[in-house]
């Protein structure tokens, strides 16, 4: 009879054959000598079987007494995976090497711009859904302890102590190998390498308890096979929809779980190996589960009612007394059970404290700490505190939910958890569009609905009653969480991996479509998408033209063709090259760099240069589009600006013309006014002659003439008052009508001369020179007159001289005229200068004079026949300037 304690000295002793492979593994490693056989594929191969837990050792058997033959689904999943998507892997590998990924978490945040926030979702959605899994392994563990217990009745077996003396065990174990360095790339020979030899081991156990019951008790292949036919197993039949789910759920566990993706892609040491793996994993499969039925179908003809079909490995043995065979099937086992703890503890325990515990630790750290060395054994402790996390987790889940229920309900619950993230994890290496956001939302959504459906449930009666479970939760029918929105008749587990994952696919790809990737989602995404055609060879910085021309085009995109011709071409020059380009030297990139930097920021120009002339990982394609992006963005906030100036020169614009319009009704104020004081004069003097020439009774004929003569003098002047004004509103609305023909200038002066002086009393004297004066013209030579007039009747008024004269000097100058008009009086005094062309201005009031609008009239009529009036400073005398184009002979 097996004794108890001789199973625990043997079980202590293969623990410390496996501390001493994994010890020397490590240490050939990292005295870099390690054997050829350390780096072969078949030591890969081998690695991947801690995809067969416990749960496959002992829970395929237990659930082909169950369900017949539907435990070759979890077989035909990953066989699937290996045969027929190997090349999916090895872009998994391939990426997982190029961007020096260390988790699953891992890989998803390097693959959407870095997000820490979906590390940590995926983080905790493998710890959830992985916890009870590492509990199954305990439990099985436990059990199979259990069993040699029954059959020794001197033991004094505790399964509380038991597990918790394993869960130790397994903690400490993964600890010294898992963390023992922090290697850059993160392989872990020692483990990997003492999960090698427990796969052989659980193998050759299999097969030994296999070929022990088929021909041992069974006797031979042929009356096996009868026995297998007449058990309830033949009687099975396959439900189709059952079964293409579960083989789908165990695919994508077998690429999403944390382990698996250690093993397959942390731990790879040559992208090689998977060919090899293809092949010889499914056959280890295989293996595996060739004797499965074969021992469910004897166990339950010769075992007793009440023995769990998931023990039989063991139990058939033992219960045979054949104690060293059933040491090797506990050996078995307990491989399967402490290889998965230990790589899914060091998995698990990478992910949380990356993405949860150190991004804490740093931030409540002085900002200096990260530069020196103890970060190092911070990562290291906290890998090693996390690992101890996990196994409590594990072990505290297996005391509280007793473990009851079927090894296969909670490995299935886990691969159903694990599977969200598969939607996101393909999306990000097919699909360049697929967002974080969509990752996020999708992985969430999955894991609610996964919750609620499968986890929830499987916990049994303490979360959900009988009630929630029948009629919905406060009754509403379609909630009912194995009938979710009416869909009803479903097996279970395949009603919560169609819901969750369907949500989940359509909640990723829509978000994904309506959000926008950040430049870095589409350099990753790019990076992941097209990771083999940038990661092929290593290219050197050493630059080729070729090189120079991706560094033309890209720098064409951020400085503009012209801007970047020139550059290149002065670049070119320096290094007095010939040839078309300048050569990618180490100068001339830090230039180009500085002034690509000048647009798009250090960062962005270092990151885009480095990635073309570093010859990694991102096509110039996809540099192109970031430019693009940064040039649409730059040509946006361009036109914003341009924009803004605009509405600034509006605004500028609006303001003048409102300085305008106040001006202008001031003006018009102070012009009414004058208007009113201008008629108001001669008005007041006519009204008062005239009540004296009515009311006087008697009045000297003399007297009565100079009154009315002094009324019919202000009528004339509030007539030409009015003539004036109605004159000038005329020029300034433009409605006048110009009456142009030929004429001698001489003559319109001839004109003008005499009308001013006519009934003078004492003329002034005008000078004339002549000749000259025989222009032709081509005017509106009344209007011409008229300012003539006007200048020299000022003349006649305002010069103050003894012996006034006025000179009238004609000058010939381009296509034009000028017509000086030069007295010698005083002349009027500077600061009046500009304003004497003003309506109503009058130098000096007291004088006897207009009203101050000849010359405003002047102003208005030159400049109606296109030329100009100006008064000329220190002629002496007052002098004025008409100037004329002469214009086109009319009629000619
Ligand atoms: P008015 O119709 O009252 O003569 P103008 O517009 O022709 O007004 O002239 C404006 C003012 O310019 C006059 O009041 C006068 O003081 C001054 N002025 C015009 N011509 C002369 C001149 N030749 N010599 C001195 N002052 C002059």
């Amino acid at each position: 009879m097996g004794s108890l304690n001789t199973l625990v000295l043997v079980c202590l002793a293969y623990v410390v054959l496996l501390f001493i492979v994994a010890f020397f593994a490590d240490h050939l490693a990292a005295r870099g000598k390690s054997a050829r056989w350390m780096r072969s594929p078949l030591i890969y191969t081998l690695s991947l079987s801690i995809y067969c837990t416990a749960w496959t050792f002992y829970g395929a058997v237990g659930n082909a007494a169950r369900s017949g033959l539907e435990f070759i689904t979890i077989y035909l999943g990953p066989t699937l995976v290996m045969v027929g998507w190997w090349w999916g892997l090895r872009k998994l590998v391939r990426v997982g090497r190029s961007q020096r990924i260390t988790s699953i978490a891992d890989l998803l945040s390097a693959r959407y711009g870095k997000s820490n926030t979906l590390a940590i979702g995926v983080t905790l959605l493998a710890v959830i859904s992985v916890t009870p899994y590492i509990a199954l392994q305990l439990q099985s563990i436990t059990l199979s302890f259990a069993i040699f217990a029954e059959a020794d009745p001197s033991s004094r077996f505790s399964d509380t102590n038991t597990v918790f003396g394993v869960a130790v065990g397994l903690a400490a174990f993964a600890i010294l190998f898992g963390t023992r360095n922090l290697n850059a790339n993160e392989r872990h020979h020692g483990v990997v390498t003492a999960v090698a030899l427990e796969a052989i081991v659980k193998l050759v156990a299999l097969l030994a308890v296999g070929i022990f019951v088929v021909w041992g008790i069974g006797g031979g292949i042929g009356p096996t096979l009868e026995q297998i036919d007449r058990s309830p197993i033949g009687s099975w039949h396959v439900d189709a929809g059952r079964w293409s789910t579960l083989i789908f759920l165990s695919a994508a566990a077998f690429v999403c779980l944390p382990r698996m993706f250690q093993v397959t892609v942390v731990e790879n040491e040559d992208e090689r190996h998977l060919r090899t793996a293809s092949w010889a994993f499914p056959l280890y499969l295989m293996l595996m589960s060739l004797f499965v039925l074969p021992i469910a179908a004897i166990g339950l003809q010769i075992m007793p009612e009440n023995t769990n079909p998931d023990l039989f490995v063991l139990a058939i043995p033992l219960s045979l007394g054949q104690n060293g065979l059933a040491m090797l099937s506990f050996l078995g086992g307990f491989s399967s059970a402490t290889s998965m703890v230990i790589v899914a503890a060091m998995a698990l325990s990478t992910m949380v404290s990356n993405h949860i515990v150190m991004p804490i630790w740093l931030r409540n750290q002085s900002p200096g700490a990260s530069v020196s060395g103890d970060v190092r054994n911070v990562v290291l402790y906290a890998r090693r505190l996390c690992i101890g996390l996990i196994m409590a987790l594990g072990y505290l889940y297996y005391r509280l939910s007793g473990g009851g229920a079927a090894l296969v309900t909670i490995g299935l619950v886990a691969f159903a958890g694990i599977s969200q993230i598969l939607p996101a994890l393909v999306g990000g290496l097919f699909w360049r569009g697929a967002t974080r956001n969509g990752a996020l939302a999708g992985i969430a959504v999955g894991f609610t609905v996964w919750l609620y459906c499968m986890l929830l449930p499987a916990m049994g009666q303490g979360v959900f009653s009988d009630s929630v479970m029948h009629n919905g939760p406060w009754g509403v029918a379609w909630l009912r969480p194995h009938a979710l929105f009416g869909l009803e008749g479903l097996d279970p587990t395949v009603h919560a991996v169609f819901w969750s994952l369907s949500f989940n696919t359509v909640v990723f790809c829509a978000v994904s479509l309506l959000g926008f990737p950040s430049p870095l989602e589409r350099l990753q995404g790019a990076q992941f998408v097209h990771v083999f055609e940038h990661s092929a060879g290593p290219r050197g910085w050493s630059g080729s033209v070729a090189q120079s021309e991706d560094l033309m085009v890209m720098s064409q995109r951020i400085l503009g063709s012209r801007e970047a011709q020139a550059f290149f071409d002065s670049e070119r020059e320096r290094q007095g090259g010939r040839g078309a380009l300048p050569e990618p030297t180490p100068t001339f990139l830090e230039r180009l760099e500085r002034e690509l930097s000048g647009s798009i920021g250090a960062a962005a120009s270092h990151a885009m240069i480095g990635q073309i002339v570093g010859g990694s990982s991102v096509s110039v394609q996809d540099l192109m589009a970031v430019a693009d992006e940064t040039a649409q963005m730059l040509e946006y906030s361009n036109q914003l600006e341009l924009q803004s100036a605009k509405l600034e020169d509006t605004a500028r614009k609006l303001r003048i013309s409102n300085d305008k319009l106040t001006q202008i009704s001031a003006q018009k104020d102070s012009f009414l006014s004058q208007v009113s004081h201008e008629l108001r004069t001669p008005m007041t003097s006519i009204r008062a002659f005239s009540e004296i020439l009515r009311d006087a009774e008697t009045m000297a004929p003399e007297d009565k003439k100079r009154y009315a003569g002094i009324i019919h003098d202000e009528a004339r002047r509030l007539s030409r008052l009015l003539d004036d004004l109605l004159d000038l509103s005329v020029l300034e609305n433009g409605q006048v009508t110009l009456n142009y023909e030929n004429g001698d200038l001489a003559d319109v002066l001839d004109r003008a001369v005499a009308t001013a002086l006519t009934g003078v009393a004492e003329p002034l004297e005008v000078k004339r020179n002549g000749s000259i004066e025989h222009v032709r013209v081509a005017s509106d030579l009344d209007r011409l007159a008229q300012v003539f007039i006007n200048l020299i009747a000022n003349a006649q008024k305002y010069c103050d001289a003894i012996h006034p004269s006025l000179t009238i000097r004609v000058q010939k100058f381009g296509t034009g005229v000028f017509v000086d008009f030069i007295d010698n009086g005083q002349g009027i005094p500077e600061e009046h200068q500009q304003m004497i062309f003003e309506k109503f201005s009058r130098v000096s009031p007291e004088k006897a004079g207009g009203a101050g609008l000849g010359l405003a009239i002047c102003r208005e009529i030159m400049e109606r026949l296109g030329g100009d009036i100006e008064y000329m400073r220190g002629k002496g005398g007052a002098a004025f300037r008409v100037s004329l184009p002469v214009g086109a002979e009319i009629g000619k």
